[in-house]
């Protein structure tokens, strides 16, 4: 049963008692929103009684119902102003991620490659060291005070020396910026050894690689030549290990620090989901992020192989969060990315900055991307879409365009615009709008316009189909359960890899 048929069999709630909400039936509850984001979950009698304006003062559902700010006549502005102004505090910013592809040569031929990896003899994808001194010296322009320089690829260790200058360089002129300066590197580790990790270390660059799942999984999907003598899974693991080593040698904290994993869902992965957290929590690591598939760079031909229906996509996924949910319990710490993204924002009333769940998405105002050439673009996935023929997103290049042109540029302005759901229809009602965000640059690929049409999103039914998900475990969870979800939301500082304004 679809979830408008749902609602029309609920009583249409009366209009002179209740302020401006939104509501959704989830299992055998509605979810009803505040204008601000507070929520109230309410089972059947309690929504027939809110829906009649039987609600006396002074009984535990009207005060719910108050301390979500859902009645009209307690209705407090100034604590919806505050809730408002905290979900939104990143939009005065500016560009925080800055996204260095130094080269698109990769020694790994993943069968979605999003980034459109080039062959390793394609040297002319190299970032030249001109190229990498005008991105840092446009970057430390950026109006944010904080800022990080995420190298990707290809596979950016294949060209370490570009990396290395880019570091080094950034951190001489950020003496006279003085920006908050953090680097990260993005890799599939292959190319790893132990000359470049003391170079990582020494720098305190944040290292990040992918694990598609169990072994047999990860080298179908994540194909390293057969010359590298050892698998591109086993490489990917010891290499982890022996950074997280590393860290625990200099006395860091390993439940803070260690290599983040990013797992890719593929089709074969859907029946897998306890292997999958099995070999997260076994690696050490602390967060999975269950990502679908994306659809840009080589996935978008090789679909057909790896794709899924995002209902199987939801059932996977509830089934791996029911399961680290478990793991939680016995004592792992586990937590799933989306979950804490949505989380944050509905028990906390705050935003954890997630570019790409956020309004307006970060395209252009929270990130920027810059391709080996030089050419800047909104984001990493506009600059995937310039690697399929698509300039779209493109917004000048380093050699030739002020900042100043690029943050005011037409597309970013057109994306910061699509990028606000309060418009949108389908999103205008949706109970979950002010915990939401779709990337302008996704609705562009999938359905040729900057304004998603929601009912057809893939997008759209993975973030609801997530939300009711943990709206049902907020409904119905035990103690312990409710108690693992808000750690989930807990966000500490990683101190270690920031570099001082000073230079420090
Ligand atoms: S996803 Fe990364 S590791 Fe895989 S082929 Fe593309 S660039 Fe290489
Ligand atoms: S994108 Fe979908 S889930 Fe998100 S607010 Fe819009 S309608 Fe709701």
């Amino acid at each position: 049963m679809s979830a408008r048929v749902d609602l029309l069999a609920l009583p249409r709630p009366k209009s002179d008692h209740a302020a401006p909400f939104r509501m959704r039936r989830v299992g055998d509850h509605v979810v009803l929103t505040s204008v601000a984001g507070r929520y109230a979950i309410l089972d059947r009698d309690e929504f027939a009684r809110f829906a009649a304006g039987d609600v006396p003062e002074g009984t535990p559902l009207f005060e719910r119902l108050k301390a979500a700010n859902l009645l009209r006549d307690h209705f407090d502005v100034p604590a919806a102003a505050d809730m408002l102004r905290a979900r939104r505090a990143f939009v005065g910013a500016g560009p925080n991620l800055h996204i260095l592809v130094v080269t698109l040569r990769c020694n790994t031929s993943c069968v979605y490659c999003h980034a459109s990896r080039a062959n390793m003899n394609a040297t002319h994808t190299d970032m030249t060291p001109e190229i990498a001194e005008k991105c840092v010296d446009f970057i430390l322009q950026s109006t944010n005070p904080s800022v990080t320089i995420e190298f990707q690829g290809g596979e950016p260790l294949v060209a370490f020396d570009v990396m290395k200058h880019t570091i080094e360089y950034a951190l001489e002129q950020n003496r006279s910026v003085g920006k908050e300066l953090e680097f990260t590197l993005v890799s599939n580790l292959s190319l790893m050894d132990e000359e470049k990790l003391a170079y990582l270390v020494d720098k305190r660059v944040q290292i990040c690689t992918s694990i598609d799942g169990p072994p047999d999984i990860h080298d179908e999907v994540r194909k390293l030549p057969k010359a590298y003598g050892e698998s591109g899974h086993d490489l990917a693991v010891e290499w982890t290990r022996k950074i997280n080593a590393r860290y625990r040698e200099m006395g860091l904290d390993e439940t803070l620090y260690h290599v983040e994993a990013l797992v890719t869902t593929t089709r074969a992965l859907l029946p897998r989901w306890k292997e999958l957290v099995d070999t997260y929590v076994e690696l050490g690591c602390r967060a999975l992020f269950l990502r679908p598939l994306d659809p840009f760079g080589f996935a978008d031909k090789t679909g057909d192989r790896i794709e899924y229906p995002r209902e199987a996509y939801l059932e996977y996924y509830r089934h791996a969060v029911d399961y680290m949910i478990e793991r939680n319990k016995e004592g792992v710490e586990i937590l799933e990315r989306y979950a804490a993204i949505f989380l944050t924002k509905i028990l906390r009333g705050e935003d954890p900055n997630f570019l790409d769940i956020r309004q307006p998405a970060g395209a252009g105002i929270g990130q920027l991307a810059y391709n080996y050439d030089g050419a800047i673009f909104t984001c990493d996935e506009g600059r995937m879409l310039h690697e399929m023929g698509d300039d779209s997103f493109r917004l000048g290049h380093v050699d030739e365009t002020s900042y100043r042109d690029v943050i005011g540029h037409e597309t970013v302005r057109a994306t910061v615009i699509a990028g606000q759901l309060a418009g949108q229809p389908d999103c205008e009602s949706c109970a979950y709008q002010l915990y939401c965000g779709i990337p302008p640059v996704h609705s562009h690929k999938t359905q040729g316009t900057l304004f998603e049409r929601m009912r057809e999103s893939t997008l759209c039914q993975v973030h609801k189909g997530i939300q009711d998900y943990l709206f049902e475990k907020l409904a119905t969870a035990d103690a312990e359960t409710r108690q693992v979800l808000e750690r989930w939301t807990t966000i500490r500082p990683r101190d270690h890899f920031l570099h001082a304004p000073t230079g420090g």
